[in-house]
């Protein structure tokens, strides 16, 4: 794309050509149900790659095994897919005023209140993707969402859709950190953002909020998973090194206490998008409900939904041991 001549006349075309079609970008992106889309250049994020792999090389990822794969494809998205010149990230807020029934005593993230936001995001994306193609009259670009092939966050941050915070989440200045990201890889020169810098300031309320020592004070911006709830209910399998915070008394799927906490997600700002709104099990169930539910009422309650990923034995499971930490003064 953009192999030309070096005359004045063919320089200035493509310039208006970028610029249009980043505002072309922008604005469907909004049409599309976007909260924010920021671009940025591909480059190597060497500092990130050094960072994953020390943390991978002490062991912090826990069972997650899958992020020991390819880290040199995914800090260089130019290695990941040959040519590309542009990283679209995009932002979609899942944040809604729903609560679940105040009788129930299980408690569930509300990334997880809607349908499953991977098919939900990725159908947005890849629209706004065919939409550059046609425009432009390249080719689609690769459209990833929360694939962990790529480091999202912060392309999220170098495009100056907000920054990482100390509860390693992306936070929104407006919008705060209840988003789910997404992005397109293209071989298009596009108009770029500026990085957003970091706003935490002395602020350290996700971290004090915390209940396991998953944030610490003494290493802000870093999240220890095997100490994390969220990761304890949703990722872990039994088996060697299973653990349990005695701390959660609540969660069985999920934790927001972070997110809660955070300031930027106190500011009143919802974003209706019908399949972010809560299922209705989720939000009428009680604990009765959740203790006697089946294999079958499970595939048919939640079959759209984000908590069929986590399977039904794991949220039993969750919630024995909640029980069981209940019990336990
Ligand atoms: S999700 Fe919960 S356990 Fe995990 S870091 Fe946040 S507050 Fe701590
Ligand atoms: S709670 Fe404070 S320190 Fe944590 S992410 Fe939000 S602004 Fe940053």
């Amino acid at each position: 794309m953009h192999k030309c001549f070096l005359c004045l006349i063919c320089k200035t075309k493509i310039l208006n050509q970028s610029s249009e079609l980043t505002s072309l970008i922008k604005r469907k992106s909004r049409e599309l149900g976007f909260y924010a889309c920021g671009i940025s250049r591909v480059r190597k994020l060497d500092e990130d790659a050094s960072f994953i792999k020390k943390w991978l090389h002490e062991k912090n990822h826990a069972q997650m095994k899958f992020l020991e794969n390819r880290i040199e494809e995914r800090s260089n998205p130019g290695k990941l897919i040959p040519g590309a010149h542009s990283v679209i990230s995009l932002a979609s807020l899942y944040r809604t005023p729903d609560q679940q029934n105040k009788d129930c005593s299980y408690r569930i993230s509300k990334y997880a209140y809607g349908n499953d936001y991977h098919s939900v995001v990725l159908k947005k994306t890849k629209e706004l993707s065919r939409t550059i193609a046609e425009a432009s009259g390249s080719k689609p670009g690769a459209c990833f969402v929360d694939s962990g092939t790529l480091f999202e966050k912060k392309w999220a941050a170098l495009s100056g859709i907000g920054w990482i915070g100390k509860n390693t989440l992306l936070v929104h200045p407006q919008a705060g950190s209840y988003l789910f990201l997404s992005e397109i890889i293209t071989d298009l020169e596009l108009d770029y953002d500026e990085a957003m810098p970091d706003q935490c300031g002395t602020c350290t309320s996700c971290i004090r909020a915390c209940p396991t020592g998953a944030l610490a004070l003494k290493r802000p911006y870093t999240l220890n998973p095997s100490l994390c709830i969220s990761y304890q209910t949703i990722e872990q399998e039994e088996g060697e090194n299973f653990s349990f915070s005695q701390k959660n008394k609540e969660w069985i799927f999920g934790c927001d206490l972070c997110q809660e906490a955070c300031p930027n997600n106190k500011k009143p700002v919802f974003f209706y998008d019908p399949d972010f709104s809560i299922n209705p099990a989720i939000k009428n169930f009680t604990d009765t409900d959740w203790n006697t539910m089946n294999k079958s009422e499970f595939d048919d309650v939640f079959k759209d939904s984000t908590l069929k990923r986590g399977k039904l034995e794991r949220i039993k499971r969750n919630i024995r041991m909640v029980v069981k930490n209940r019990s336990q003064l």
